[in-house]
């Protein structure tokens, strides 16, 4: 059985036609969109914040606008795609950079916990046999007062979900999963979303019993994926955000055959 990340599994559940066009035909689109590329530059300057902590070092938010500024200079290609009309590059950066900003502000000097990793790659199994293996990322996982160890999650998105979205997430119960078993001695653990665009956290805990039925629904679905003979399209919202409109049956009327601009496949009604 293949090792599953939660990416994987959310992309079939978004869509199973366009899980297997990424996943199992893994057809490569040479491109990224900004706000991705955004999120990487700001998860990169606050990945270096909280490295420099543990070497007792505090940047200074020029500093780390500075970083930022440097990163983004030196991965901007130009296939990366600018979907809304009006805005630019410039705008783009600079709301990354109110978010460093706005975060820094909120949590400098970070001293109320003890970070014990930043982007740590997390291996763990959803089954005593270890046949369903699951490969996660945590933004940064830290050691709180009382001994609560936390699973923070930084998002750069523009939308901000529920508190029950946050209680339903499966990533951050997963990662949880993965922790406890790399560190049995933990006992408890708070998942922390960080919406940076709204200066906002959400917090969520998972008892004991979300645990199991959690591991359980994710076998559930491997052994749906795994099983699949048909990878049905799914038309929903985020059809205006697949990289196949142009190899969707839902979606490819748009073209008629002709050969468009990378941009005008990849967003037809912009
Ligand atoms: S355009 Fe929509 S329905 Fe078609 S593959 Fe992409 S996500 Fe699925």
């Amino acid at each position: 059985m293949p090792v599953y990340s939660y990416s994987q599994l959310n992309v079939y559940k978004e869509c199973p036609l366009k899980y297997k066009l990424r996943y199992r035909d893994r057809i490569k689109r040479d491109y990224e969109i900004i706000e991705s590329f955004m999120g990487t530059m700001v998860h990169e300057t606050l990945k270096k914040c909280y490295d420099n902590l543990g070497l007792s070092k505090i940047d200074t938010l020029d500093n780390l606008l500075a970083y930022y500024g440097k990163i983004w200079q030196e991965n901007w290609r130009d296939s990366i795609l600018i979907r809304k009309k009006g805005l630019t590059q410039e705008s783009y950066m600079a709301k990354g950079e109110k978010m460093i900003k706005v975060y820094y502000e909120r949590y400098s000097p970070f001293d109320t916990d003890v970070t014990i990793g930043t982007e740590m790659r997390l291996n763990f199994h959803l089954d005593d046999e270890k046949k369903y293996r699951m490969i996660g990322y945590v933004d940064r996982l830290a050691r709180a007062q009382g001994g609560v160890y936390e699973i923070h999650d930084y998002k750069t998105s523009a939308h901000l979900p529920s508190q029950q979205d946050a209680d339903n997430d499966w990533q951050l119960g997963l990662y949880h999963i993965g922790i406890q078993q790399r560190w049995l001695h933990i006992k408890d653990v708070r998942l922390i979303w960080h919406y940076l665009a709204f200066d906002t956290e959400l917090v969520s805990y998972r008892t004991p019993q979300a645990i199991t039925s959690l591991c359980q629904n994710t076998r559930r679905l491997i052994d749906e994926i795994e099983s699949a003979q048909d990878f049905p399209p799914r038309e929903s919202w985020l059809c205006s955000w697949c990289e196949y409109p142009d190899l969707c049956p839902l979606r490819k009327h748009f073209f008629k055959g002709e050969t468009l601009p990378l941009q005008q496949i990849l967003f037809p009604m912009s």
